[in-house]
């Protein structure tokens, strides 16, 4: 199966600006930022979406999480805040089909978002 653009990106076949990389996750900043931070933290393994995702992911996951929240931390954002967002599917706005955590920061967000 070809590769998806974020797992080009995990092998060094895309430039991207990476923050953080571990054995399991990657984060780099988006291509197009929707907040003065805008970070997209992925598991290196090929997960296509959340609903796709297996109870024994559940590692992975955990891991995605906690490390999106200590990206946060090290970019300056744990004070002002900031939201983590996974889009799901057509009506979510997904593109790109590879599991993404968005980290959006550095301004006020509204809610409910459009
Ligand atoms: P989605 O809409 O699937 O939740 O988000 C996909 C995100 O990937 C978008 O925010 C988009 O700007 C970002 N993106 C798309 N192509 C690239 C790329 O080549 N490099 C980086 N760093 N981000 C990308």
């Amino acid at each position: 199966m070809s590769k998806t653009l974020f797992e080009k990106i995990i092998a060094r076949e895309i430039p991207a600006d990476i923050v953080y990389e571990d054995d399991l996750v990657c984060a780099f900043r988006d291509i197009n930022p929707q907040a003065p931070t805008h970070v997209l933290i992925i598991p290196k393994k090929p997960i296509p979406r959340i609903a796709e995702a297996r109870p024994e992911d559940h590692k992975i996951l955990g891991h995605l999480l906690i490390k999106a929240a200590e990206v946060a931390d090290r970019l300056g954002l744990r004070q002002s805040g900031y939201r983590l967002v996974l889009n799901n599917g057509p009506h979510a706005g997904e593109a790109v089909p590879h599991l993404h955590c968005h980290l959006l920061g550095g301004r006020p967000m509204t809610w409910p978002p459009g």
